[in-house]
């Protein structure tokens, strides 16, 4: 099934008791694209994360490389090479920064494929090489979310999930992490990349999905998103 996506979602609703914090969601994520999700707070970002990571139970459909995963645990789909870079970046602060990259590796058994995948990661993310062993706590917001997203790309992921990488960082510091991430791209890992700032995601994503009160109202094309009249108007202030 070389020709089926990625991931897709077809059909997918999940909620919390009552209330449906997702609504019959298409989502389709081809090989090697990044495609951003975006929508304002509450719009249900999170959660549609939540349920590809298994976190939370849904209805309809997930397949994962051609295969439903509804079935499967978080465990499993990690494992599969589903791997999140959490919204507030979730390090260990009085652990090291080579330490905290060896946890995203904590599964693997090949230690010496570890520790040549510790050296290309520290490639990709110079300022974590030079930083190895300061304490994660440590260092400045922009550092701990390099550091949480060397430390996933540390699991091998084959689809990488980045939920609100921006927040609260300066715009020279984002230019920085987008860069990282074209440069993931071109190793071959997919991304999904989860944004309230819609202008910033669809800058750099090839296409993007636009989540309203758990409905997806919009999909297609980064350029076509940014271009339209009615997103320009409800999200850019133009
Ligand atoms: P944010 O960027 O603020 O995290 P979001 O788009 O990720 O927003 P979600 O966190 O998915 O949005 O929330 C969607 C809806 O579900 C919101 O109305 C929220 O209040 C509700 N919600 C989220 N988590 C829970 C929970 N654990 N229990 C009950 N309701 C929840």
């Amino acid at each position: 099934q070389s020709n089926a996506p990625l991931l897709q979602m077809r059909g997918v609703s999940a909620g919390y008791g009552e209330m449906l914090a997702l609504e019959n969601a298409d989502l389709e994520i081809r090989e090697s694209e990044i495609v951003a999700l975006v929508g304002s707070n509450g719009a249900g970002k999170t959660t549609l994360l939540r349920v590809l990571s298994r976190l939370l139970p849904c209805s309809g459909e997930i397949r994962y490389q051609g295969r439903p995963i509804n079935g499967s645990t978080p465990d499993q789909v990690f494992e599969q090479g589903m791997v999140q870079v959490p919204e507030g970046r979730q390090l260990f602060d009085r652990m090291s920064v080579q330490d905290n990259l060896l946890m995203g590796a904590y599964h693997r058994k090949n230690r010496s494929e570890v520790a040549q995948d510790l050296e290309r990661i520290y490639g990709l993310f110079p300022r974590m090489a030079e930083r190895r062993k300061q304490l994660a706590g440590s260092m400045s917001g922009g550092e701990q979310q390099m550091c949480a997203m060397a430390r996933a790309m540390m699991a091998q992921p084959r689809l990488l999930m980045v939920d609100e990488m921006s927040l609260g960082l300066a715009p020279i510091i984002v230019d920085q992490l987008m860069e990282v991430l074209l440069s993931i791209r071109s190793q071959g890992v997919t991304v999904l990349l989860v944004e309230q700032d819609i202008h910033l995601a669809l800058a750099t994503a090839d296409r993007g999905y636009v989540l309203e009160t758990g409905h997806i109202v919009r999909s297609g094309p980064a350029k076509e998103l940014i271009d339209d009249p009615e997103l320009q108007k409800a999200y850019l202030g133009l």
